[in-house]
C-alpha cells in the first residue's frame, strides 16, 4: 500500500514540479528581456524628518511594468532575480537610475535629498560592487553623501573580512549605510559595533502593531534608544496613521516614511508633490 501510495504521490507530484520549473524559467526569460527592453521603473517614497515635517530624503523602489500583467511589485520578481543572478545587472540599473534622477532633481532646483536604494546581499558579494558605485557617482555627478545604501541584517551577519572592507570603502567614499527591516533578521548587536552603519530602519511590522501591542511599542522604543545612544539615525517604516506618527514623534524617532505621508510614486509625481508644497522641503539637511 505504502509503495503504491508513494508511486501515486510521485506521479501526481511530477507534473506540478514541472509546471513550477517551467513557470520559473519563463519568468527568468522574461526578466532578462525586461532588462533589455527597459520595463523596470523606480517609484519614490519621501522620507520625512519627523520633528520638522520636512522631506529630507527619498527611497527608490523598483517596479516591473509587465506588458501583460501590469505593474509587478519587487516581492514577485526580486527573489527570482537573486536566484538566477540577474539581480546584479538589475541592481546596477537601479543605482544608475536613482543617482541620475536625484541629480536631475537637484538641477531642477529642488534642495538636495538623500536617495536611498535597496541592495541585496548578492550585490554586496559581487566583484565590482564598490567600483561600480564609484563610477556611477562620477558619471551622474551625484555627491556621495546623498546616496544611502539600504541593506538587510543578512549582509552584516556574514562576518567576513570582505564585508568589512566593502563597508569601509563605501563609508570612506562618503556614502551612507542603513540597515533595512531592522529587528526582523537574526539580530546581533555585535555588528552594530563592528560596522559603520548610519541609520536603523525600524521594520513596518513593529510600527503597524505599535498602537495595539505594548510589546511592539517597547521594541520600537528600545530600537530608537539604541539609535540615540549609538548616534545612528532611526527611520520608521510603514507609518499609516496620525496615531503612529504622534507616538513615534513622542519616542524621538528621527525620520519616517509611509502611506500617512505618501505612497511610493513615479518620479514626475514626486517632483510635483515637492513643487506644490504638499511635501514641505527644508532649506538645509537636518541630517548629520
Ligand atoms: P523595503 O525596502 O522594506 O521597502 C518598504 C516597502 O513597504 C515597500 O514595498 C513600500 O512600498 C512599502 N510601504 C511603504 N509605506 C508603506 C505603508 O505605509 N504601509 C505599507 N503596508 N507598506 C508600505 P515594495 O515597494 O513592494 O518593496 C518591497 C521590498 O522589495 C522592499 O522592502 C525591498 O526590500 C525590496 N526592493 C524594492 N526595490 C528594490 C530594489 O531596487 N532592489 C532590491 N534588491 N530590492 C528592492
Ligand atoms: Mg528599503
Ligand atoms: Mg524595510
Ligand atoms: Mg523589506
Amino acid at each position: 500500500y505504502a509503495k503504491e501510495n508513494g508511486r501515486n504521490a510521485y506521479k501526481f507530484f511530477e507534473p506540478e514540479m514541472n509546471a513550477r520549473v517551467v513557470r520559473r524559467q519563463s519568468i527568468e526569460t522574461e526578466l532578462r528581456r525586461a532588462l533589455e527592453r527597459q520595463e523596470f521603473v523606480l517609484h519614490y517614497q519621501p522620507v520625512i524628518h519627523l520633528l520638522s515635517g520636512k522631506t529630507v530624503g527619498v527611497e527608490a523602489l523598483i517596479r516591473w511594468q509587465h506588458p501583460e500583467h501590469g505593474i509587478l511589485l519587487p516581492d514577485e520578481f526580486v527573489p527570482i532575480a537573486e536566484e538566477c543572478g540577474l539581480i546584479l545587472p538589475m541592481g546596477r540599473w537601479v543605482l544608475r537610475e536613482a543617482c541620475s534622477q536625484a541629480q536631475t532633481w537637484i538641477q531642477a532646483g529642488i534642495p538636495p535629498l538623500t536617495v536611498a536604494i535597496n541592495t541585496s546581499a548578492f550585490e554586496f558579494r559581487g566583484k565590482n560592487f564598490v567600483e561600480n558605485i564609484r563610477a556611477t557617482l562620477a558619471e551622474t555627478g551625484l555627491a556621495p553623501h546623498l546616496l544611502e545604501l539600504e541593506m538587510t541584517e543578512t549582509v552584516l551577519m556574514s562576518d567576513s573580512a570582505s564585508t568589512n572592507s566593502v563597508l569601509n570603502a563605501l563609508v570612506d567614499m562618503g556614502i551612507k549605510l542603513a540597515i533595512d527591516d531592522f529587528g526582523t533578521g537574526y539580530s546581533s548587536l555585535t555588528y552594530l559595533r563592528q560596522y559603520p552603519v548610519d541609520a536603523l530602519k525600524i521594520d513596518q511590522s513593529f510600527v503597524r502593531q505599535m498602537t495595539s501591542s505594548t510589546d511592539s511599542t517597547s521594541i520600537v522604543d528600545a530600537v530608537i534608544n539604541l539609535g540615540i545612544n549609538l548616534k545612528k539615525r532611526t527611520v520608521a517604516e510603514g507609518i499609516e496613521t496620525a496615531e503612529q506618527h504622534a507616538l513615534l514623534l513622542a519616542l524621538h524617532c528621527d525620520e519616517g516614511q509611509g502611506y500617512y505621508f505618501s505612497p511610493p510614486v513615479p518620479a514626475g509625481e514626486f517632483a510635483a508633490l515637492l513643487q506644490s508644497g504638499i511635501l514641505p522641503l527644508s532649506e538645509h539637511q537636518h541630517r548629520s
